[in-house]
């Protein structure tokens, strides 16, 4: 599997610091308000990235956190007459909902910056210890020119960066010893919410939640650090200089960066009024679409939202969608058949697009041709197809079309709604049956839940199951 690292500009060869097990961490969003289509971008593009390490087997430790303390929290709480905390914790509850929609799977671990502060002090403090880091009246900075690799990320040298001091200089910060040092405490202001430290009563910088909420659930070193683009300079860049002092480790062997959505052709900005956020997206689409539309480019290459894209993503998921209803049609009809000698080399002929389809996805995500290889399958589907085929075979494609549209995170089987009590009764019940060597029991339990949309998966561990 080839993906291309921000860290040498090239595309390598993944290879995990643990056989099969992938540690990856995502920079989440900072909870003042709605998502915007813009934070969905690398919500939707990580999640597919873990999706398909989880179908080549991987066992993926996926973190992302929520930045819940952080100036814009602070103004918005001020605005409404509210706490900082609530702020947060009422966008948190909308984001989660936002992710649902989009079919985000949850992280492994959420975790959020103001739970995790006892850890910042603690690697301010091995910083500071290691001559990384100085305080100055309540303040913490980091001395940038101490870290020999600075700049490696963003490939800038520190020359480059000093022409461009003067605007890194902010006001009340002109008692660092260098323009380049970046905060890593910062003392309170009247009115806003602090935590005690040897330094100050303050919190800390937005750069070190990143290193220690990584450290902490994924250990010094990790496989993956994904974020958009705009994040490697200072933020990842920081965060490289932070770690790597404080651990004496590389930090993450790979860097990836999805591009920008932009808004016909613009910037999305809120001074522009093309601001849109998610949540209005979705009371003119199903959010499916809104995935649809990002997977149909390439992360690395800039999205123009438009409501003409919007549309053509709304009919090329549709044509999807169909091919699985008209499986399931067929299959309700169906004769109880076992598959032919001619199914089994009509079925054997889908293997190549899921080959192509795992081509894609093998060099650097491409999703863009990865969802060219799902239409590929849906036309075969739709030509390949008629009253007279089995049961079987067209159980057998639904499968394919649904293992690959899983890892694109699309629902194309939405099936009847079914209670999680319901599905485990008739999972016991199939056991029982096949115990009893009722097979055919067993597999017509196995066809009910899957036309419900319900995935079977028999383990060492016993029975697991998911909805498609
Ligand atoms: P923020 O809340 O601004 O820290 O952003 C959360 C995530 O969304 C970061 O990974 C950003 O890089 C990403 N992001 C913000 N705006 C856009 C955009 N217009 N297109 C793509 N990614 C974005
Ligand atoms: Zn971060």
């Amino acid at each position: 599997m080839k993906i291309f690292n921000t860290l040498s500009k090239t595309k390598q060869d993944f290879v995990p610091l643990e056989e099969n097990k992938v540690r990856m961490y995502v920079c989440g969003p900072t909870v003042y308000n709605f998502i915007h289509i813009g934070n969905a971008r690398p919500m939707i593009v990580f999640d597919t990235v873990r999706r398909y390490f989880e179908y080549k087997g991987y066992d993926v430790n996926f973190v992302s956190n929520f930045t819940d303390v952080d100036d814009k929290i602070i103004g918005r709480a001020i605005e409404e007459g509210i706490t900082a905390d609530e702020v947060s914790k009422r966008f948190i509850e909308e984001c989660r909902k936002d992710m649902e929609g989009m079919n985000i799977k949850p992280a492994t671990t959420h975790p959020l910056a103001t739970e995790e502060i006892d850890g910042m002090i603690e690697m301010i403090s091995t910083l500071i210890d290691k001559g990384y880091a100085y305080e100055k009246n309540g303040t913490v900075y980091y001395r940038t020119r101490k870290f020999a690799d600075y700049g490696k990320l963003s490939h800038k040298n520190l020359d480059d960066l000093r022409s461009g001091e003067r605007s890194l200089l902010v006001t009340g910060e002109d008692e660092k010893e260098d323009p380049l040092d970046f905060v890593l405490w910062k003392p309170k202001k009247e009115g806003e919410p602090f935590w005690v430290s040897p330094w100050s009563e303050g919190r800390p910088g937005w750069h070190i939640e990143c290193s220690v909420m990584s450290k902490r659930y994924l250990g010094e070193q990790i496989d993956i650090h994904a974020g958009g683009e705009d994040l490697v300079f200072p933020h990842h860049e920081n965060e490289i200089a932070q770690s790597e002092a404080a651990n004496g480790k590389e930090f993450s062997r790979y860097w990836m960066h999805n591009a920008f959505l932009n808004i016909d052709n613009h910037k999305m900005s809120k001074s522009l009024g093309n601001f849109r956020t998610v949540r209005e997206i979705s009371r003119q689409y199903d959010l499916q679409v809104l995935r649809f539309f990002m997977l149909s480019a390439h992360y690395r290459s800039p999205l123009n939202f438009s409501a003409d894209l919007m549309e053509a993503s709304k009919s090329g998921l549709a044509r999807i969608v169909n091919a699985a209803d008209h499986l399931k049609f067929l299959m309700g009809n169906a004769a109880e058949d076992a598959m032919s000698g001619a199914e089994k080399e009509k079925f054997e002929k889908t293997k190549d697009f899921v080959l192509s389809f795992e081509r894609a996805m093998e060099d650097d995500f491409n999703t863009a041709d990865a969802v060219a290889a799902v239409f590929e399958l849906v036309k075969y589907i739709n030509t390949n197809t008629d009253e007279k085929s089995g049961k079987e075979y067209l159980k057998a494609l639904l499968e394919r079309l649904v293992m690959l549209t899983d890892v694109l995170g699309l629902i194309v089987d939405k099936g009847e709604d079914i209670l999680d009590g319901e599905i485990e009764k008739l999972i016991e019940e199939r056991q029982a049956a096949r115990k009893a060597k009722d097979f055919a029991r067993a597999d017509a339990i196995r066809d009910e839940l899957l036309a419900k949309g319900i995935i079977l998966k028999d383990t060492r561990e016993g029975v697991q199951w998911k909805r498609a």
